[in-house]
């Protein structure tokens, strides 16, 4: 029997070829993922990814499995000499992702202070000391409305946001992801409150907004954020965006990322960012992106 494609036709998610940017990836620098940097460089060359920006995993609660996993001095050496032996094929970024934590914001000012990156991203994860781990999230959530559920997550992304440390926010609601057993992503669109500070502060603070494919091959079966978030950030003035699949194993290389490409280019965006300090002319979505 045939198999009927998804969504009037419509292929699922795969690997994208021709695409500018990947711009959130992990490799065996980080705790949970095993990839050689090269396997993603090699791949990027094949798909014509001709861009792609190496972020490990920093955590900054000593008990957390980024504090201290690969120091500095090493994660610089490997990637700087992986953009080396691919010069004039693939441009790869020295990058990371910082795991925000309010409590743990003048450790991580102080870092990126006295370390050089080419890609700062912050993010949120489940604040395992907090409300969402595994032991408190069952008793957190009962009898709590989504936007009460919600409500300590977006409240560190909005001070991640303000503390101007990141060229961009990651995965701005993976908290649709910790949540999934009580909300499916769908219920978000009924919570635009709860992410119009969030939207406000990025175009505020010159913050791009990163649109994180990884929801596409989770549960969640969406991005973070859904489009309607990325088209309402370009209605309040967004000018930055940029795509990652946040990928930890070969074959997420990219995953993704012509939705994302897509999501980004029906928002209103013509092209993608990295830096916040750098005007990019180059990294424009190629011509099945464009819109008349
Ligand atoms: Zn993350
Ligand atoms: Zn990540």
């Amino acid at each position: 029997m045939e198999k009927r494609a998804p969504e009037g036709g419509r292929r699922p998610p795969a690997q994208a070829f021709d695409v500018p940017l990947d711009a959130h990836l992990h490799t065996e620098l980080s705790p949970d993922s095993a990839v050689p940097l090269e396997l993603y460089a090699a791949q990027a060359a094949e798909r014509g990814v001709r861009e792609i920006a190496i972020t490990d995993h920093l955590d900054f609660s000593p008990d957390a499995p980024a504090y201290a996993y690969a120091d500095y001095g090493r994660r610089e050496r490997e990637v700087r000499a992986a953009a080396e032996r691919w010069v004039g094929k693939v441009t790869i970024r020295f990058g990371v992702e910082l795991t925000y934590e309010s409590r743990h914001e003048d450790a991580i000012r102080q870092h990126l202070r006295t370390h050089s990156y080419d890609y700062a991203l912050g993010t949120v994860h489940d604040m395992s000391d907090g409300p969402y781990g595994r032991s408190r999230v069952e008793s957190f959530v009962a009898g709590k409305t989504l936007a009460e559920a919600v409500a300590p997550y977006f409240a560190e992304v909005a001070a991640a946001i303000r503390s101007g440390l990141f060229d961009t926010i990651g995965h701005l609601d993976m908290i649709k992801r910790y949540l999934i057993k009580w909300w499916p992503a769908a219920d978000y669109a009924a919570i635009p409150e709860m992410y119009e500070p969030l939207l406000v502060a990025l175009v505020e603070s010159d913050t791009a907004l990163e649109v994180n494919a990884s929801g596409l091959r989770h549960p969640t079966g969406e991005t973070y954020p859904a489009p309607w978030v990325v088209a309402r950030f370009r209605e309040l003035g967004g000018q930055r965006v940029t795509v990652g699949s946040d990928s930890h194993l070969p074959h997420c290389f990219a995953f993704g990322l012509e939705e994302a490409c897509e999501i980004v280019a029906a928002a209103g965006f013509d092209r993608l960012t990295l830096q916040r300090a750098v005007e990019r002319g180059d990294l424009v979505l190629p011509e099945r992106f464009h819109r008349a």
